[in-house]
C-alpha cells in the first residue's frame, strides 16, 4: 500500500534489521524499543490493525502468531515475554499496518509502547 512505513520496509524501499521471515510474515527489530529485546512482526499483506487481520484472514494471523513462537526461540525469550497489539491513535498505534510488538529480555514487566 502507497506511504505505508510497513509496506516500504516490505518492499525493502526503508531497511530493517530482520529477525525472521516466513512466507506471509516478516519480523524486525523496532527502531526505537522499549526493552531489551523489541521486535515487531507484520504479515506481509495490509491490515490496518489486529481486528481487521483476524476478520479478514484468521489463518494469517494464526501465521503472525506462529512467527511470535519462531521469534522467541530466536531470541532466546521463549519463557517470558509479552505480545502487544497497539489499535487506534489513542491507544498508541502509530503504523497503520498491523505488527505485533514482541517485548522481552531483562527483568522488568514493560508496559505502553
Ligand atoms: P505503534 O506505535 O504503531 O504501535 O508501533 C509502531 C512502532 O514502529 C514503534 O514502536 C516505532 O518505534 C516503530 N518504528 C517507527 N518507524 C520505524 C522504522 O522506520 N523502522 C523500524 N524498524 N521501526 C519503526
Ligand atoms: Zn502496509
Amino acid at each position: 500500500m502507497e506511504d505505508c512505513l510497513f509496506c516500504k520496509i516490505l518492499a525493502g524501499e526503508i531497511p530493517a534489521s530482520l529477525v525472521h521471515e516466513s512466507e506471509s510474515t516478516l519480523a524486525f527489530r523496532d527502531i526505537s524499543p522499549k526493552a531489551p529485546v523489541h521486535v515487531l512482526i507484520i504479515p506481509k499483506a495490509h491490515y490496518a490493525n489486529v481486528a481487521e487481520l483476524g476478520a479478514a484472514d484468521p489463518a494469517l494471523a494464526g501465521e503472525v502468531l506462529a512467527a511470535v513462537d519462531a521469534v522467541v526461540q530466536k531470541e532466546g525469550i521463549r519463557d517470558a515475554f509479552r505480545v502487544v497489539f497497539n489499535t487506534g491513535p489513542s491507544m498508541g498505534q502509530s503504523v497503520f499496518h498491523v505488527h505485533a510488538h514482541v517485548l522481552g529480555g531483562g527483568t522488568a514487566g514493560f508496559g505502553a509502547v
